[in-house]
């Protein structure tokens, strides 16, 4: 029984003593094969499970040799190669995989990420056990997913580029019509007009954050963040005043210099001031520009409608708009934070957003002071 034959039976037929050792014994032997005959039909299940799997996957221990690994994974990346080694595996992608690990086990949870392998992309899936210090790692292929996406924005790009110039002139026949049209007639134009600008508005946003997804990195250059924010507000005080707002920025430095996109950054801060303004009557917006140990952090609050909860992670989406009416009357397009958040992420930062409804809205922005 102890070499696993659990068919041997216990001849129990001398003492009462015996006899009910022996039947315990026989009864034991029963139930430990039922188990083991049950855990062997869960393995292959597991096993079945994981070769009929739909994504590459493998199992890895702690020295990066692949234990485990299904169907998918053999045919895509091992073939008849003997290779059990990650490094041997991925030797183009061997460097990423291994700072991936490394984040993975640092930081204890399930982490996924882009990977380029060859001509393909794959969605790569890390798990760290810590019990076994083993890694589950599962490659989805997502090339056609990427070649559709990478279809969808260069039409938008190229249709919004197409649209701008008829769009441009109608713009300028509008403004000779202007001056010739009275009454209604003149009523009507202002409608025309009104919407001709707001198409513009769409196709100029839609254009920049065509070109913003275009841009793998960008360069950066030493700029001063102050000297920036101080212009743009410059240009945004008349619009402030004529809705009693005041814009209150006072930087307890002179100037902070750090590394970024200058242009970019100006529409970040465009942006966000444009919209505190549109979205408040009268009351303060608060602008906070201070370093942060590695961290240059901008700040800007302020006392208007406010974004209900329900909406606050869905206003970097494009096009979302909590207010249809209210954006459109306000000339908005539903792409500025979309175009916000590009910029944020272009630059390695962090963008967060505290809102409450009635009482106002808060956006906290962390960029690197300096790029690796
Ligand atoms: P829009 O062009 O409509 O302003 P955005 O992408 O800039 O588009 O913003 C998306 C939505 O987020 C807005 O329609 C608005 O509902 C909400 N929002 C953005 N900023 C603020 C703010 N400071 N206060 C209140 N709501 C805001």
């Amino acid at each position: 029984m102890a070499s696993g034959d659990f068919s041997i039976v216990i001849d129990i037929n001398n003492t009462k003593e015996l006899k009910e050792l022996g039947e315990n014994f026989n009864h034991m032997g029963e139930k430990i094969e039922t188990l083991i005959k049950n855990l062997e039909l869960k393995k292959n299940e597991l096993d079945e499970i994981i070769a009929s799997l739909p994504i590459a996957f493998f199992l890895l221990d702690k020295d990066e040799n692949i234990l485990k690994i299904n169907t998918i994974f053999k045919k895509t990346f091992i073939g008849n190669s003997n290779s059990r080694k990650l490094w041997q595996i991925f030797p183009e992608n061997y460097p990423e995989f291994k700072s991936f690990l490394t984040k993975c086990k640092e930081e204890k949870r399930l982490l996924t990420k882009e990977i380029n392998i060859t001509d393909n992309f794959y969605q790569l899936t890390i798990t760290y056990l810590e019990k076994n210090k083993e890694y589950i790692v599962l490659l989805q292929d997502i090339t056609e997913k990427k070649r559709v996406e990478i279809i969808k924005k260069e039409f938008v790009a190229n249709v919004s580029h197409e649209l701008r110039t008829p769009l441009t002139a109608i713009k300028g026949y509008i403004e000779t019509l202007e001056d010739e049209l009275e009454g209604e007639n003149a009523y009507y134009l202002t409608i025309i007009k009104r919407n001709s600008e707001r198409l513009i508005a769409i196709v100029n946003d839609l254009m920049t954050l065509a070109q913003l997804e275009n841009i793998k990195s960008i360069e950066f250059k030493k700029c001063d963040s102050v000297e920036i924010l101080k212009n743009i507000i410059l240009l945004y005080e008349k619009k402030a005043q004529e809705k009693n707002i005041e814009i209150v920025f006072k930087p307890n430095k002179e100037k902070i210099v750090t590394e970024c996109d200058p242009f970019k950054i100006e529409q970040l801060f465009i942006n966000l001031i444009d919209n505190a303004i549109k979205y408040s009557n009268g009351g303060k917006i608060l602008i906070n520009l201070e370093e942060k140990e590695k961290n240059l952090l901008f700040t800007i609050e302020d006392n208007g409608v406010g974004i209900p909860k329900e909406y606050l992670s869905r206003i970097f989406e494009r096009f979302f708009v909590v207010d249809k009416s209210r954006s459109k009357k306000s000339g908005g397009t539903g792409l500025g934070l979309s175009i916000v958040k590009h910029i944020v992420m272009l630059h390695n930062g962090k963008i967060s957003v505290e809102s409450t409804q009635g009482v106002g809205t808060k956006f906290i922005i962390s960029l690197p002071k300096k790029i690796k």
